[in-house]
């Protein structure tokens, strides 16, 4: 164009082929029109999640208490509703799930992820019982009242998928609080429960179970720069965990890739909670 011309001003590039259409690991259609509720979606790795749903073709309902970060991070979606939604309260969750139906006709995925880690206090002499509570409510208590309206309509329907986020707190004792570590063995137990109940009308249920990622609640909790938790604690090393990897196991677990995956934990730790550093043969002198 420029040695026949002398110059290029305009280019439009239109050629474009569709390929084949398959489901593969590289494309961006693993949730085309499903419609999925995530709670805990303004920040974090609810936020993450909520991004990456919306990438891959979700409806997305934002549901949380911090309704201007929610408001503002639903504007950038494709398509995505906020919804104030306190997950202790019934009635909130109730019509959450109400609105997701209403406005897009089915609920395809609920994704239990609000929590909060509750005060870092050493010992159980110095927690008191409303502090307990007020964890409790939110990590677990939260996570029964969203799989319950979520069953209420995937039931009739015969299909969907549940996933919640439970920790590596779930999985052994003594890297948080003791509302928090009971609350997430309780989101695992919850998880296996309903799975079971749930299989019988088409409904998966799973939960993802994060290392630590420095999200507002991790950095609180642990006094942590962005980069989080690694060298000393987590076991792999050159890779540190970030709210999208998280994002990327509840992926797999609310599409269809996952179909015949129920009552799982997935693990995102890096191996984390699979070894005794206090006794491990590997990386000692002989
Ligand atoms: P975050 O603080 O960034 O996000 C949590 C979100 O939950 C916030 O938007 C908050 O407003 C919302 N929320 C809190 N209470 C709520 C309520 N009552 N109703 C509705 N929404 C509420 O934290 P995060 O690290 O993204 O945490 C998300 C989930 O991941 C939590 O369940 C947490 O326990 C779990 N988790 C986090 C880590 C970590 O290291 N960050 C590790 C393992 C598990």
């Amino acid at each position: 164009a420029v040695s026949k011309y002398g110059k290029l001003d305009i280019m439009l590039n239109n050629a474009g082929i569709t390929g084949a259409n398959k489901a593969s690991i590289l494309d961006n259609t693993k949730l085309e029109g499903k419609v999925a509720i995530i709670t805990g979606a303004a920040s974090g790795i609810g936020e993450a999640i909520a991004r990456l749903f919306s990438q891959h073709g979700a409806h997305v309902v934002i549901a949380d208490i911090q309704d201007d970060v929610g408001l503002s991070l639903c504007k950038e979606l494709e398509s995505a509703i906020y919804v104030h939604c306190d997950v202790t309260n019934e009635e909130d969750v109730e019509n959450c799930v109400n609105m997701a139906v209403s406005k897009y006709g089915k609920l395809d995925i609920m994704l239990n992820n609000a929590g909060i880690t509750g005060a870092n206090k050493a010992s159980i002499l110095d927690n008191t019982k409303s502090e307990f509570e007020a964890v409790i409510n939110v990590n677990l208590v939260g996570v029964f009242l969203g799989t319950k309206h979520a069953a209420r309509v995937m039931i009739p329907a015969q299909r969907g998928s549940i996933v919640n986020t439970a920790s590596v707190c779930g999985s052994i004792g003594g890297v948080a609080s003791h509302a928090y570590t009971a609350s997430k063995h309780g989101v695992v137990g919850l998880t296996r429960n309903s799975a079971v109940e749930l299989g019988a009308f088409g409904v998966r249920v799973n939960c993802v179970s994060p290392y630590v990622v420095a999200t507002p609640l991790a950095k609180n909790f642990f006094k942590l720069d962005d980069k989080g938790v690694h060298g000393v604690y987590a076991n792999l090393k050159n890779a540190v965990l970030e709210p999208n990897d998280v994002a990327q196991a509840a992926l797999y677990l609310a599409s269809d890739e996952s179909k015949y995956v129920s009552g799982h934990n997935l693990v995102v730790d890096g191996a984390f909670t699979v070894v005794n550093s206090g006794f491990c043969v590997f990386g000692q002198s002989s």
